[in-house]
């Protein structure tokens, strides 16, 4: 049992929509996070798997709870669409823990809601299976990010270009107030509706600023952080999330639907993994620039809640908007340094080394994160493995870069221990996620269960699980991914 205490619905009633889960035939465990239950104050253990299979497919309500459909609208690949919404996901309600902090509790894939348009409000297991594994690595890898509950059979099947067994996912996160949500107000005029979003989002998130004559620039500031602090990490991680609409973005700052997502294999600037982003419109390189454009349409909603004139508001939002940009540009520099083994102030100078780093790395068609692993290895040793290119263009990189890292004083062994932990050895690299989802597509789930464990702990050597860490022969390569 939960402890709810709903606070969204109980705002006014054009913010969400009122629904009931859909009724699913035969609901069927497969993955019940307890780790995470416990943080979230999970009572009653003498749930039998049954129920617990009844409550989080929707078919059995929880005490406490009130389902509703949020509204929010958002820009789609660039496009501005003014009414998207849950269509295929349901907020349950919010639960507080025993520390007092709020979480939203939702269901994707509990069917249709007056947002659906179109679909059928379900998700197929491979999606589920996809998000709740990625999502609970980039947890584990230190990231900001929605959780996995549980994941459960439906017993029914979902339509896709053929018949798939159905799941719904319980998912986590800290709320799911997008910036597309303050797009749904400012783009209907709203002011009266936008300024309560506000005033709600800061008290949930940021109280710290309540109250403040220039609340809304100081809210941009803070989401701005958040995000460009985040985004820095996908980076960093070699992380592609694929659909970076304004409506997938959350104001909280962590990285919310999952969906064509995916680690990078072998490294590109340009990588795109997501069918249906033909364009790269979110291509890894160009998610930086992309935080910025999707923030600037969050601070074009606060215009008309800003207390100075016009041309004013503008021009502060727009000065906020580039210390962001100083920041996120900063972030990323410093995380790319700490997986080089710069710890020590990154500056200017080892802008060139980076960039050399990834300009080779692309070259070579190498592997992104087993490369970095690789590095480190040479920190200590004199010679050089065979994945390193006979050219000259890496020995000149790894003279400049071992000359850097030695200036800083510290034990060699110690740079190559503190680069490994910013180097993950496991991440859930898509092929290894695309025989998951095969396997328990025909009813096996003991790889899905055991990829999950692994990640826990993506920073250590694990033995016996090397093909994890390996990147994707030619013929298991992934080059699109689905949601
Ligand atoms: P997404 O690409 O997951 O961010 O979804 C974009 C919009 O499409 C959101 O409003 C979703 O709720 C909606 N949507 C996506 N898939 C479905 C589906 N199968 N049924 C209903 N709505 C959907
Ligand atoms: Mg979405
Ligand atoms: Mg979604």
């Amino acid at each position: 049992m939960f402890r709810f205490d709903n606070s969204y619905a109980g705002l006014p009633e054009d913010f969400y929509a009122r629904v009931a889960a859909a009724r699913v035939p035969a609901p069927r465990l497969i993955s019940w996070n307890s780790d995470l239950a416990d943080e979230l104050g999970w009572e009653n253990l003498q749930y039998s798997e049954e129920e617990i299979a009844d409550c989080f497919s929707g078919n059995r309500q929880l005490p406490g709870a009130d389902p509703i459909a949020l509204a929010y609208a958002g820009h789609q690949f660039g496009s501005f669409v003014p009414s998207l919404g849950d269509g295929r996901a349901l907020l349950l309600g919010e639960v507080v823990n025993s520390r007092g902090q709020r979480f939203d509790l939702q269901l994707k894939g509990s069917g249709r809601t007056p947002f659906s348009r179109g679909g059928d409000g379900k998700a197929p297991l491979g999606p589920v299976l996809r998000e709740y594994l990625v999502s609970e690595a980039m947890h584990h890898l230190g990231l900001p990010t929605s959780r996995s509950l549980a994941a459960v059979l439906t017993g029914e099947q979902v339509y896709r270009d053929k018949a798939l067994p159905g799941a719904v996912l319980t998912r986590v996160a800290s709320s799911h107030i997008r910036i597309g949500t303050f797009e749904y107000f400012a783009s209907r005029q709203d002011h009266e509706s936008l300024k309560t979003l506000l005033d709600y989002t800061i008290q949930r998130h940021y109280p710290e600023i309540k109250g403040e004559p220039d609340a809304p620039v100081l809210f941009l500031a803070k989401v701005g952080r958040l995000q460009a602090e985040l985004v820095s990490g996908w980076m960093a991680l070699g992380f592609i999330h694929g659909v970076m609409n304004t409506d997938n973005m959350s104001v909280a700052g962590e990285t919310i639907d999952y969906g064509p997502c995916a680690f990078m294999d072998e490294f590109s600037h340009d990588r795109v993994y997501s069918f249906i982003d033909q364009g790269g419109r979110y291509a890894y390189s160009n998610q930086m620039p992309i935080v910025l454009w999707n923030l600037s349409r969050l601070g074009e909603c606060l215009l008309p809640l800003m207390p100075q004139d016009s041309n004013e508001a503008v021009r502060i939002l727009e000065n906020e908007l580039m210390s962001t940009q100083a920041f996120l540009e900063r972030r990323a520099h410093e995380k790319m340094c700490c997986k080089l083994g710069i710890f020590d102030h990154p500056g200017e100078q080892d802008k060139e080394l980076v960039k050399d780093w990834l300009h080779y790395l692309e070259r070579e068609k190498l592997d992104y994160t087993q490369s970095f692993r690789n590095l480190a290895e040479l920190v200590n040793s004199g010679s050089y493995p065979g994945w390193f290119s006979p050219g000259n263009e890496l020995k000149d990189f790894c003279d400049r870069w071992r000359r850097r890292i030695m200036q800083q004083g510290l034990d060699p062994e110690e740079i190559k221990k503190m680069m490994n932990e910013h180097n993950p050895v496991f991440i859930p690299r898509n092929h290894k996620i695309e025989e998951i989802i095969e396997a328990a597509n025909q009813g096996d789930f003991s790889l899905f269960h055991e990829m999950n464990e692994l990640l826990k702990n993506p920073y250590l050597e694990q033995e016996g699980f090397k093909s994890y860490t390996l990147p994707p022969r030619p013929e298991e390569v992934v080059a699109n991914t689905f949601c």
